[in-house]
Parts: structure tokens; C-alpha cells; sequence
């Protein structure tokens, strides 16, 4: 009986294998457990996804594309057992943690708490990771994700989205400024990232038909930003300790976009994390007493844009529960002022002209 799927990372099909652990290594077989489809060391697996809310969050190499994803609780539990690394697939959490993690981010001011950190768990020590470091990672990740497309200039443009966007998180209680960088070309796509840097792509602002359908875009990714969910999507590829060497020393040591997508695979928001940036988005909207419309309206008219490209994996479109779904759960009343005036929307829009 096949219980898991398993994603070779080159082809988008799931194929149905057995699983088994080894003394050192996770073994991937051929339904009937007779050939061996691939190996995975132990110290190189990470769970991937929201550990907390979503039933079978997939298992990663570290390094590589592939995803194995393990529906059977059984075997998840037997595997968590056998495995320590993949403890967190067993179910329930411990309800400890979080108030371990408080009391160890609390310790740690005074000691230098990243090694105690490791220990605690990478998902829910995330935001205590020191803001400046948070930045510097986000940064890094920012120019690795931009690349050579150049970044817009114009200042009324920018002041306007960067207005907004500030205005989105102190509503939600964010401690930090947020730092928006507009970038000229594609895809239509917008994401955050750890340290409060948002992306938004000038393709998408082109698209959107009104500055509402760009400041519901923009609310959503302040959702994520508030609920820390680049720096968890980060942690949990890559484990904390080495977060904290890239972030020390080489942002290189996270590889790059080019070699196996940890990153975007890393950056790839889950089912649970799309729903409370959604949900987010339009609260701090309507927070505001702005139209919160616009998300729901924009989604509705990109249903049918499919994006193949590696950039299309990540950001707005990383959602798993279908759109029309989201859809229906952003849907929101046309009332409420503009979230632009109309001088700010004829900016944004020559933002980079
Ligand atoms: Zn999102």
C-alpha cells in the first residue's frame, strides 16, 4: 500500500513510494519496498511547511528540489521516532514550546541566546532572531531574488508605496519600517522578506486596475511580514545554525536561486501562512478604514495566469489552497476610502519612468 508521495524535483508529477528508515538515512523505494528510488543522510532532511497546522508537511533534502510527502500518520509517527531530526511530524505538538522559546529569547538578551535558539525550535524562535541580522539575510536574498533587473527611482512612487506599507504594519503592531523595493519588469509578482524588505514587481502594478488591487497585494505581504513568515520559511530550510552563518558570513552559503531552488523552496509559503497573510491583509485594510476589495478582485481577474517560471513560485502565487478559495475568503465590501489618493496611484504607476 502506498503511503507517501514522492517529487524527483525535475518533473511536477507525484509518484507513489514505500519509505522506510535506515540506521542513517531515509530510503525511498518503489512501492513494493524493492527498488530503492533514493536515499536521504539523516543530518541533510528538514520538514518543511507549517509543522503546526498542516497534517503532512513535506520532507526535504537540503540542497534539493525533491519533496517527499508522508500521508500515512502511522508511518509519520514511526518515523519521527525512529529519526530525530523529523520529530516534528509526530502530532501533538508539545504546547511547552512556545513559552520555553519566551523564556529562552528573555535569557538569551543577556547571553547571546542563538545557540539556546537551535535547541528550541527553529519555527517559533524566528522573530526573536535579532532584527538586524533578519535584515541582512533579507537583503541578501533580496539581490539573489532581483538579480540584474534594475529597481525603480521614482521618489513619489516610492514614497507612496513605502507610506502605505508602513502605515499596513504599525497597524499590525510591527516594531520595525518597512523597506519596499520596486523593480522594473515580471513577473507580476510581489513577496517579503525577512528584516521587513518587501518586492514588488512593476508588471504587477501595470496589471493591477486600480491602486486598491496593489495596496491589497501589498496588505497581504505585510501579513506575512508581520507573522515573521520569510524568516520561518528560512529556519526551517535551512536550520538556524546555519542561517546564523550566512547571516554572519557568506550569504553564499545558502546557496543560490540557480543551484537546486533551496531558497525558493525555502521562501514558498504554505497553505496556513497564505490564509493568515490573507486574512491579515484585509484586517490591517480595513484597520485603516481602506477599501480592502482589492486582493479578492485582483486574484479573481489572475486566475487563469499560470506561472511556470521559477520566480512564479514563490510570492503571491506560492498558494496552495486553490484560488478560488482564497478568493472567497478575501472578498470584502467596496467601501472604505482609497488606499491611494489619486496623485499617489499616477505615481506608483510612473514609479519607474
Ligand atoms: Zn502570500
Amino acid at each position: 500500500m502506498a503511503s507517501a508521495r514522492y517529487y524527483d524535483g525535475k518533473v511536477a508529477i507525484a509518484r507513489e513510494v514505500g519509505v522506510r528508515a535506515g540506521s542513517h538515512e531515509l530510503i525511498i523505494t518503489d512501492v513494493a519496498g524493492t527498488a530503492v528510488l533514493a536515499r536521504w543522510p539523516a543530518a541533510e532532511i528538514g520538514v518543511l511547511g507549517d509543522t503546526e497546522h498542516e497534517k503532512a508537511p513535506p520532507l526535504v533534502r537540503r540542497g534539493e528540489e525533491a519533496r517527499l510527502v508522508i500521508e500515512d500518520g502511522e508511518l509519520r509517527r514511526q518515523l519521527a521516532h525512529a529519526m530525530p531530526m523529523l520529530a516534528a511530524l509526530a502530532k501533538p505538538r508539545s504546547r511547552a514550546v512556545p513559552r520555553i522559546a519566551l523564556f529562552g529569547a528573555t535569557l538569551a538578551a543577556a547571553v547571546g541566546f542563538f545557540w539556546l535558539a537551535i535547541d528550541v525550535g527553529s519555527s517559533t524562535i524566528a522573530p526573536y532572531v535579532p532584527y538586524d541580522l533578519q535584515h541582512r539575510l533579507g537583503a541578501g536574498v533580496a539581490g539573489e531574488l532581483i538579480g540584474q533587473q534594475p529597481l525603480c527611482q521614482g521618489r513619489a512612487g516610492l514614497a507612496a508605496v513605502s507610506g502605505l506599507a508602513n502605515r499596513l504594519a504599525e497597524a499590525a503592531g510591527y516594531p520595525h519600517p518597512i523597506e519596499v523595493r520596486v523593480v522594473k519588469g515580471g513577473p507580476v509578482n510581489a513577496f517579503a522578506l525577512p528584516g521587513g524588505i518587501m518586492v514588488l514587481y512593476s508588471d504587477l502594478i501595470d496589471r493591477a486596475r486600480s491602486g486598491n488591487e496593489v495596496a491589497g497585494v501589498m496588505a497581504h505581504e505585510i501579513g506575512h511580514v508581520v507573522h515573521y513568515h520569510s524568516i520561518k520559511g528560512l529556519a526551517r530550510q535551512f536550520g538556524i545554525d546555519q542561517l546564523l552563518k550566512a547571516m554572519t558570513g557568506g550569504f553564499s552559503d545558502l546557496g543560490t536561486i540557480g543551484q537546486g531552488g533551496s531558497l525558493l523552496l525555502a521562501l514558498r509559503n504554505g497553505r496556513a501562512f497564505e490564509r493568515d497573510a490573507d486574512a491579515t491583509g484585509v484586517e490591517l485594510l480595513e484597520k485603516l478604514g481602506l477599501r480592502a476589495d482589492g486582493v479578492a478582485s485582483f486574484f479573481e481577474r489572475m486566475l487563469e495566469n499560470h506561472h511556470g517560471d521559477v520566480a512564479g513560485m514563490i510570492g503571491i502565487w506560492s498558494s496552495h489552497p486553490p484560488t478560488a478559495e482564497r478568493i472567497k475568503a478575501t472578498r470584502r465590501p467596496s467601501s472604505g476610502k482609497p488606499a491611494f489618493t489619486d496623485a499617489e496611484w499616477t505615481a506608483v504607476r510612473n514609479v519607474c519612468k
